[in-house]
């Protein structure tokens, strides 16, 4: 997706409807600077906030995708060609966090070890060996949350018995017992306990 041609097309657009940035800001609820930052192609609106640009600017999502009004030939193409930019994209910033949260665990863990070793061995004075300990905790136990919030948030669960899929809570996902990805963790639809597997995609 180029973020200056879209910028552009939404500026033509909302030109040709005679609207100025304040009057496009103010149907759909956000600031002034937030249009002028699409438009200069510093930025594009958040998910939530497509549908109604679109309906606003009297354009499909597609077209907003496309950066341009699209004759009825080339609609479906460009329509196939946009959901796979954006699988693709979905795709690899998932695969992305996981990264993250692997680096996250690992790290965490090895500073904890590394510590706490030196706390006990290295260290003499009893005070300073428990500090040390105890902001060693702390430190893991923020990389481990961290971590664990990635697993909540990123891709979905898919439940053994009825194939539903999911983002659970953070505390099911805390609470859970795991082996790597997958947790034991109780399904919101069928309410059965089960061994749930991660997937990136909800489809
Ligand atoms: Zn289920």
């Amino acid at each position: 997706m180029d973020l200056v041609k879209t910028g552009n097309f939404i500026k033509e657009q909302r030109k040709l409807l005679k609207l100025s940035q304040k009057d496009l800001a103010e149907k759909i609820n956000v600031s002034e600077k937030t249009i002028s930052k699409w438009e200069c192609g510093n930025g594009f609106p958040d998910t939530s906030l497509i549908l109604p640009l679109c309906e606003v600017l009297n354009i499909s999502a597609n077209e907003l995708l496309s950066a341009k009004i699209l004759p009825s030939d080339e609609y479906k193409i460009k329509a196939e060609e946009n959901l796979i930019i954006l699988k693709t994209q979905y795709d690899s910033a998932v695969k992305h966090l996981f990264n993250i949260e692997i680096v996250l665990g690992v790290l965490s863990t090895v500073v904890y070890f590394v510590l706490l070793l030196c706390a006990i061995f290295a260290i003499e004075n009893l005070v300073w060996k428990f500090i040390i300990i105890g902001l060693d905790v702390i430190i893991f136990l923020i990389g481990i949350m961290f971590a664990i919030r990635i697993e909540q948030v990123a891709g979905f669960y898919v439940c053994k018995h009825c194939n539903y899929k999911y983002i659970p809570t953070f505390k099911s996902v805390f609470l859970a017992p795991h082996n790597f990805r997958t947790r034991y963790m109780k399904c919101p639809n069928c309410h059965k306990r089960s061994w749930q597997k991660k997937v990136i995609n909800k489809d």
